[in-house]
């Protein structure tokens, strides 16, 4: 899936759906289903196994496999509890640097800019000058509000695969480190 999707298009995707969109089956208790996003507009459809070889063939922009959270593990947390938790995550993420991570960390940066925990500075590129110098790379400067850090992550662009897997990847570190006064008994 290489389709490129316009910028902060992905925040817009929404959560999965309830139920197949072809046949109305319930797919929360699916451990994993097709999803694809349409061409007019960044519209999310979601599909039984059964359905989507009737579906598979139709035109679509981007295709990924919806991996769900258990529905009966879910909790609400605060906004506060929430924001702490996704803040933490991205700066553990932050200080590895790690290549692998760097599209969850860009979406995180954006998740926690629509959240008002960091401000948006602009682009920057980097090296700049110097003949010797590798290409630029471009970055996106973000701001933390509350410690006035200044964040540099590499500009990129994501696909729904993407998007869903850095989803599922922050709902399982939510899930998992649920403060612990309110944290559920282990089902396993
Ligand atoms: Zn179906």
């Amino acid at each position: 899936m290489n389709q490129k999707m316009e910028k902060d298009k992905y925040l817009n995707i929404s959560r999965p759906n309830k139920t197949c969109l072809s046949c109305g089956k319930s797919l929360v208790e699916i451990e994993k289903h097709p999803t694809i996003l349409t061409n007019e507009e960044v519209a999310r459809m979601d599909f039984c196994e059964e359905c989507w070889e009737k579906y598979k063939d139709k035109d679509y922009f981007s295709f990924w496999i919806t991996k769900r959270i258990v529905p009966d593990s879910k909790q609400s947390l605060t906004k506060k509890e929430r924001n702490d938790l996704l803040l933490r995550l991205f700066e553990s993420l932050y200080q590895d640097k790690a290549m692998e991570s760097s599209y969850i960390l860009f979406y995180l940066a954006h998740l926690l800019m629509r959240y008002k925990i960091f401000n948006w500075k602009g682009t920057r590129s980097e090296p700049k000058g110097g003949e010797e110098a590798p290409e630029p790379k471009e970055f996106l400067v973000f701001e933390n509000k509350y410690t006035g850090e200044e964040i540099l992550i590499p500009d990129q662009e994501l696909n729904g695969e993407k998007v869903s897997e850095s989803k599922s990847q922050i709902d399982e570190y939510l899930k998992t480190h649920l403060p612990e006064e309110t944290n559920q008994k282990e089902k396993d």
